[in-house]
């Protein structure tokens, strides 16, 4: 076995060796299942659908049931189309080239130019336009071309009917950062910014697990400029600009306060 690994191994070094490499590709973001945590919902592929990887979800008494973001991103359409096609359909652009699309509902919950993370209600599950009962149309497309979907990068069914269970927006997506203050204590405030109580501090070097993070007054700290306020406990926030989570905004995956 061993002497058979290293054979396939030198192979491979020599094909990939003849072929140009490709360029890479932008980073898909990470999908998620378009209803809130924990739901499970029946998604149906079939080869006669338009666009071809479309997935029709359904569940039980699904009529007026919440439709979130698959993914962070930011609201480019809630359009009408009536009677015909999707009817009333969400568009989120998530950038990179990537959007995903949420038709027939039964009424908007954002406006174009909003700004969603995971778990975001965009609508409710409807039967407008061409369809025939309540359902969600659900698309992912990259350069306006539909694509296969994937769910945590692991590629749908297709073609079929199969289950998917739902962690978008789960409150287990906390996240992890760093306070970084170059020596002063942070204050923790009752709430998301300077006009809040202080309720105590932590230190610098402190590693906090932050349960959710909302807008709020605006800090320059040690990471630059900054409106985020991370939820470190009941009735506890600190100023984002001074704590290393990562990322520049939002953790994805950590839910809104
Ligand atoms: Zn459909």
């Amino acid at each position: 076995m061993r002497k058979r690994w290293i054979s396939l191994l030198v192979t491979g070094l020599l094909v990939g060796g003849v072929l140009t490499p490709a360029s890479p590709a932008l980073a898909a973001p990470t999908f998620k299942v378009p209803f809130p945590c924990g739901q499970s919902w029946s998604g149906q592929t079939r080869t006669g659908h338009s666009p071809a990887n479309a997935i029709d979800f359904n569940r039980t008494d699904d009529l007026g049931d919440p439709v979130v973001a698959s993914a962070p991103g930011t609201v480019d359409r809630v359009t009408d189309l009536g009677g015909t096609s999707y009817g009333k359909y969400v568009r989120i652009n998530h950038g990179g080239g990537y959007s995903t699309y949420y038709a027939h509902l039964n009424g908007f919950n954002v406006s174009v130019g909003q700004t969603v993370g995971y778990g975001k209600v965009l609508g409710w599950v409807g039967s407008t336009g061409g369809s025939t009962g309540p359902h969600l149309h659900y698309e992912q497309r990259l350069n306006g071309g539909d694509i296969q979907a994937r769910f945590n990068g692991a590629l749908a069914l297709y073609w079929g009917t199969k289950t998917y269970t739902s962690d978008n927006g789960c409150s287990s997506g906390s996240g992890n950062g760093t306070v970084d203050t170059s020596g002063t204590a942070l204050t923790v405030r009752s709430g998301p910014g300077t006009g809040y109580a202080s309720v105590g501090t932590v230190a610098d070097g402190t590693r906090v697990t932050i349960a959710c993070q909302t807008s709020g007054t605006t800090v320059t700290g040690t990471y630059g400029t900054s409106s985020i306020w991370d939820r470190i406990g009941s009735g506890r926030f600190i100023a984002d600009a001074y704590v290393y989570t990562g990322h520049d905004g939002y953790i994805p995956g950590v839910p809104r306060c």
